[in-house]
């Protein structure tokens, strides 16, 4: 295939990456680091565009190559700011136009008019900085499970800044012995690697994007709108999840259930707004007290879950008889006024005779039950799991 039926491919690829781009944004969430990869598979359009009319008028005259360098370092830098976008980093588009900018001027040079290798050896590391730049910024950047997803750019950059340094590297040699490959070689290798480049690209870009709106999709299915905490579905799937594993290697597990004490009066009193905020300021005083590594759940109205794992039960209990203090020592505002609350907790544990994670749960919220029953704004321990623990009462209310 000649030069100029490549560097039309490469204009046609750009520009269905662009086009790829641009239906994503308005079929998605409108992620705007799509329009940024839009716009970069736009300027490296522009780039082959220029080449190709360049090439029509037989010997490449500098102006469109310098055309084709401008919109090429401005492409590459659009790469870069839209994974800076998708980061939640500035875009810093101003630095690409001057970059771009900066690029058309120094053909101006006499020493760029001269050769091949020398504008090579300009805009190579140029391209390599930017390249290397977004696959550095997404592997520091990406965490867990998002960083499987920014692997394949991750490589693609890489790959690209490679390419680069070979081709620069080959072209040096080529200095030294002629004919191992001059500039028509060299720039057809570009078209070529270019167009490999493009097609990766937009798949890369499209993985990040679905891949991230997949996972934002499976957070909210878990969580619970108005406290952030997890939800039942969530409950269903982490308890199973740990109750195996303390199954397998007999790691403690622990349920402590807690429930709000004459909630419904506030509502009545205060109306739904202030008992949504009620809720609220409860979730966020009890995580204070919980370690962050514990997993809370809303699982009814005003009834909360949390899921202890590698505790021992009087841990547990201390945990437990803090987060009822906190609650009833920290009462929610309205208008200057306080409104008290206290919770009823219950507490149980993972014990030989379980045979799933609900018994630990229904034994926790019997002894809520109890605590409720007893007066509320207090702990309870069933008694069961008490005994295993080496205690003999079947149902022990620890705190107040
Ligand atoms: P107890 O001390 O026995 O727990 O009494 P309670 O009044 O807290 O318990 P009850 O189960 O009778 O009332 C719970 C109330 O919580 C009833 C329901 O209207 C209210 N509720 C449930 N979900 C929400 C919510 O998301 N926001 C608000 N504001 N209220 C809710
Ligand atoms: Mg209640
Ligand atoms: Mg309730």
């Amino acid at each position: 295939m000649d030069a100029f039926t490549l560097v039309v491919a490469t204009a046609l690829a750009a520009l269905t990456m662009a086009a790829g781009m641009g239906l994503l944004y308005l079929a998605s969430a409108r992620q705007a680091c799509l329009v940024d990869w839009m716009l970069a598979a736009a300027c490296f359009a522009l780039s082959s565009v220029a080449a190709a009319i360049g090439l029509q008028l037989q010997a490449l005259p500098l102006g469109f190559i310098a055309c084709v360098n401008a919109f090429h370092v401005a492409g590459q830098f659009g790469m870069l700011a839209g994974v800076r976008r998708h980061l939640r980093l500035a875009p810093h588009w101003g630095w690409g136009g001057l970059l771009a900018l900066g690029a058309l001027a120094v053909h101006a040079l006499p020493v760029m008019q001269s050769a091949h290798l020398v504008r090579l050896a300009v805009f190579v590391p140029v391209i390599c900085a930017l390249d290397v730049a977004s696959a550095w910024l997404l592997w520091r950047r990406g965490e867990g499970e998002v960083r499987a997803s920014y692997l394949p750019l991750i490589a693609l950059q890489l790959l690209s800044a490679l390419q680069l340094v070979v081709r620069l590297a080959i072209v040096g040699a080529d200095g030294a012995s002629p004919h191992l490959m001059h500039g028509q070689l060299s720039r057809t290798w570009g078209a070529l690697a270019m167009l490999v480049y493009l097609s990766l690209a937009t798949m890369c870009c499209a993985l990040i994007v679905t891949h991230q709106q997949t996972l934002a999709l499976r957070r909210a299915s878990l969580t619970d709108v108005l406290t952030g905490w997890l939800n039942r579905r969530a409950l269903h799937d982490i308890a199973t999840r740990e109750f195996r594993r303390g199954r397998r290697t007999g790691t403690a597990l622990f349920f402590i259930t807690f429930d709000i004490d004459h909630f419904k009066a506030i509502n009545d009193r205060y109306g739904h707004g202030v008992g949504d905020a009620a809720i609220c300021h409860v979730t966020a005083l009890s995580a204070r007290v919980l370690r962050g590594y514990d997993a809370l759940f809303r699982i009814g109205g005003e009834e909360f879950a949390v899921l202890v794992v590698g505790e021992k039960l009087s841990g547990v209990c201390v945990i437990a008889e803090r987060l009822r203090e906190v609650v009833a020592c920290a009462p929610l505002t309205v208008d200057g006024v306080p409104v008290p609350m206290t919770v009823s907790v219950g507490v149980a544990a993972l014990n030989a005779q379980d045979h799933k994670w609900e018994d630990i749960l229904r034994r926790a919220d019997e002894a809520l039950y109890h605590a409720k029953q007893h007066g509320r704004n207090r702990v309870s321990v069933h008694g069961r799991d008490l005994a295993e623990h080496g205690h003999p009462v079947r149902l022990q209310v620890v705190g107040t």
